[in-house]
């Protein structure tokens, strides 16, 4: 289904390393309007569920050790052309190859510890939002 939504998730790395605010500003400064947002930890299961698609992947294990291993802030962005817009915005999913100035390249540590997630569908924004937020925290 086309929206003008996307879903996103400031990862544990860039919430310890303390640049919450920074890339909000980003998100702010690139036209994106937040209609959902908290911060909150996930489970083992919801990692797993959550990244399923790569669970054949060789990283999995880790990738899931990351994700649960501290807070993340999770939230729904609006603008026109979301899904393409943000991921523009963000940068490769390795920083060593994100363009200047995407937030991957200021935040990112690594291929793994790579600061922020971003949807790579319409459908996909749809089940992840679903996935974090109920319907009275989506304004
Ligand atoms: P995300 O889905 O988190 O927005 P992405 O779409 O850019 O990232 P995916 O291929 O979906 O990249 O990989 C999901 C996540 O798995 C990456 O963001 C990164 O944290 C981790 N990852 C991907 N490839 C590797 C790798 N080769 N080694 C270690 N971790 C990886
Ligand atoms: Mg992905």
């Amino acid at each position: 289904m086309k929206t003008n939504r996307t879903f996103t998730m400031i990862k544990p790395d860039a919430v310890e390393n303390g640049h919450i605010g920074a890339i909000l500003a980003k998100i702010n400064e690139a036209g994106f309007k937040i209609v959902a947002m908290k911060m909150t930890q996930m489970s083992r299961r919801d990692a797993q569920l959550f990244y399923a698609i790569h669970a054949e992947r060789p990283f999995f294990q880790n990738l899931v050790d990351f994700m649960v291993s501290g807070p993340v802030v999770a939230a729904i962005l609006e603008k026109e052309n979301a899904v393409a817009d943000f991921r523009t915005l963000i940068g490769a999913t390795n920083p060593a190859d994100a363009e200047d100035g995407t937030i991957r390249k200021l935040f990112a540590t690594s291929i793994q510890n790579n600061a922020i997630h971003g949807s790579d569908s319409d459908d996909n924004a749809l089940i992840e939002s679903e996935f974090h937020f109920a319907t009275r925290e989506i304004f």
